[in-house]
């Protein structure tokens, strides 16, 4: 078992003051595969005060400086491609290929695009031709609060740590206490680095404690929170009492309209984005509305594909999902689908119980529920697990209408090959993302959400600028 019981703080790995064990569980073997500590609200207090003592200096480091410290970061990513891959596999269970060609590899998109708007943006600016002594200084928000889930773990950690260094500002990062590990490499990545002592820390804990520290600590400046809705609503309660600037990216449920001029693949596409990395994705389509006409055929083809979606041990290569993180949500999702056998919808695919040859692990069979109404509690609740609802519907209007039927307005989708109606639904869908025909949404895209879904966008330039304060200067000449 790892020994992982030390923090980062002010450039040095470090004991937490009090001791506080934490394990980690493998989700594959429902064994310890590591021990953390969970840190105190002392050892917050040192961390944060490490981080406010080198914002002075950081915030004022030249572009051309932290370029150069973010292309070592980056370049000493690469060579860890493998560590960071196997640490996600273990700590949360992604299959090998998957860890790393996605799991790692989005953490590394990240980098390399941050690293390109860096280059390319002005933190100093005229504010127009019209008024020529008015200047716009960019400017870091300050001491920063990381705090990330286990779902996807270096996407989340580089979307907040990269663009968080490249606008000046210092921070203390607080991973999941269920998938640490792959941030402790990181933290070792920028130590190798040498970025400056206390520019970046690291301490582990759970919400209860450390989060809570943290985000109540009164030199905190911004808080950027990817999780659960329910501690989003939590972290603004802390933020509201003395302003902090807040940044959220909760959960979805999104809708995944098949129209009936819709390419061949789109069911498949729809049903494997459901549930790739075992449905553990706030983005995942986990609704597919479908237009009556195709219904039958739809229902019978996703059948088919369910029973042959691969469940599988995630150390082994293949394009299988592994198991759901842990006994807990494991737990979770099969009340949620006895929930919704309860309330009538028909079970098609899947089920209660594990996959067949997959006793010991936190293994959910793909499952598929169809005739699911929008109001049931299977189509409004994030079940985080590889399970979908298929729902019929008539008119484009009624597919909107039932899309937008929810609290989440993360991501929907859109299946069909007119342009003209892409357009007119594109437009009428009441969430941050809108992905049509498989096309993607570039790693650069503004990414959050409408509604409960969060405040603020990450990746590319809107998330460099959540980081960034504007200061109007009149009279500069
Ligand atoms: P979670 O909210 O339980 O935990 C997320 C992080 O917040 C963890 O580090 C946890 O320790 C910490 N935390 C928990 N309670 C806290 C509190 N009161 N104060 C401070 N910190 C606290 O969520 P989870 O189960 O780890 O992650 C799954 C959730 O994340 C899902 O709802 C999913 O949709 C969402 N998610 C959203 C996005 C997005 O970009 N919108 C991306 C990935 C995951």
């Amino acid at each position: 078992m790892l020994n992982k019981r030390k923090f980062y703080i002010n450039g040095e790995w470090v004991d937490p003051i009090k001791p506080y064990d934490c394990n980690v569980i493998n989700p594959s073997t429902e064994e310890n595969c590591a021990v953390i500590s969970i840190g105190s609200k002392e050892d917050v207090n040192v961390a944060v005060k490490s981080a406010k003592d080198a914002f002075n200096d950081w915030a004022f480091t030249s572009k051309e400086e932290k370029i150069k410290l973010l292309e070592t970061l980056y370049s000493n990513y690469k060579k860890r491609w493998a560590d960071f891959a196997n640490a996600i596999t273990m700590e949360m269970g992604a299959p090998k290929d998957f860890a790393t060609k996605l799991q790692a590899g989005t953490g590394a998109s990240h980098m390399k695009s941050f690293i390109r708007y860096l280059k390319n943006f002005d933190f100093e600016k005229p504010l127009g031709e019209h008024a020529p002594n008015q200047r716009l200084l960019y400017e870091p928000k300050g001491v920063c609060a990381l705090i990330t889930p286990w779902n996807w773990p270096m996407n989340q950690v580089c979307l907040k740590v990269m663009p968080a260094l490249s606008a000046g500002c210092t921070m203390v990062l607080k991973p999941s206490e269920l998938a640490p590990l792959s941030s402790m490499i990181l933290a070792e990545i920028i130590d190798e680095t040498k970025f400056p002592p206390g520019v970046f820390n690291l301490v582990n804990g759970n919400g209860e404690t450390t989060g809570n520290a943290l985000t109540s600590h009164p030199d905190i400046d911004m808080i950027s929170f990817t999780g659960s809705t329910r501690a989003g609503a939590l972290i603004s309660k802390n933020a509201a009492n003395d302003f902090k600037r807040v940044s959220l990216e909760l959960g979805g449920k999104g809708a995944n309209i098949i129209f009936k001029d819709a390419d061949p693949e789109a069911v498949e596409r729809g049903a494997t984005r459901c549930f790739r990395n075992s449905g553990q994705s706030c983005n995942a389509p986990t609704r597919m509305l479908v237009e009556k006409p195709i219904y039958k055929e739809t229902v019978d083809k996703l059948i088919k594909f369910a029973n042959d979606f691969k469940v599988d041990d995630p150390t082994k290569e293949g394009d299988h999902i592994g198991p759901v993180i842990s006994e807990t949500q494991f737990n979770k999702i099969q009340s949620l689908i006895q929930k919704g056998i309860d309330e009538g919808a028909n079970l098609v695919a899947g089920g209660l119980g594990k996959p067949d040859g997959l006793n010991k692990g936190y293994y959910v069979k793909p499952t598929v529920f169809t005739d699911v109404k929008n109001n049931m509690e299977i189509a409004q609740t994030e079940i985080f697990g590889p399970v979908l609802s298929v729902i019929p519907f008539e008119t484009e209007e009624e597919a909107i209408s039932i899309a937008n039927d929810t609290t989440y307005g993360l991501t929907n989708y859109i299946q069909t090959q007119d342009q003209n109606k892409v357009q007119r639904v594109a437009r009428k869908l009441r969430s941050g993302m809108v992905d049509v025909n498989g096309a993607g949404i570039a790693v650069d895209a503004p990414f959050g959400g409408f509604k409960h879904s969060g405040i603020g966008r990450e990746a590319g330039q809107d998330g460099l600028l959540e980081f960034l304060e504007v200061k109007s200067v009149g009279g500069w000449s």
